[in-house]
């Protein structure tokens, strides 16, 4: 499926994660952080704030963005390079305080396998991310998982 590397790789997985998946439909919760993002990048183009205080993602991110970062449907809001990616992270009962990231669709199928069977709530967070500038901001957090319904999942729908 990966041939041409002209085509505009835009609406990946990580960029449709938490707007058409069916079961996050189904618990809700999914929550934008575009607002808070805009808010943040005005007050940077404002003279407000400056670049270091916008742009200081923690190394781990951004060795996770070079590495399995997915391109981004945008260039990077502050240095408007090509070079900014998505990244996701998942939280949870026995996953690291920092979260872990979730590099693939598999990934994220066994994360979701793994909540449905986990008592404990489990949710995900996608991050956008540049390399370059080391600009980084929220996108989008999801439930994975509601920590109560586990139990009840398996034994009725609707
Ligand atoms: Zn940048």
């Amino acid at each position: 499926m990966v041939r041409g590397m002209t085509a505009p790789r835009t609406g990946g997985w990580l960029a449709r994660l938490g707007l058409g998946e069916q079961h996050a439909r189904a618990i809700g919760g999914v929550v934008d952080h575009r607002l808070a993002r805009r808010a943040l990048l005005d007050e940077f183009r404002r003279g407000r704030l400056r670049q270091d205080q916008v742009c200081d993602a923690h190394p781990e991110l951004l060795r996770a963005a070079r590495s399995v970062g997915e391109p981004a449907a945008e260039p990077c809001p502050v240095c408007l390079k090509p070079d900014l990616v998505l990244v996701a992270y998942a939280f949870g009962p026995r996953l690291p305080s920092h979260g872990r990231c979730v590099a693939t669709t598999a990934e994220w199928d066994q994360l979701v396998r793994t909540a449905r069977r986990t008592p404990g709530a489990f949710s995900a967070y996608v991050v956008e991310a540049c390399p370059s500038c080391s600009w980084h901001h929220l996108v989008r957090t999801l439930p994975v998982s509601r920590g109560e319904a586990v139990a009840a999942r398996s034994s009725k729908s609707g």
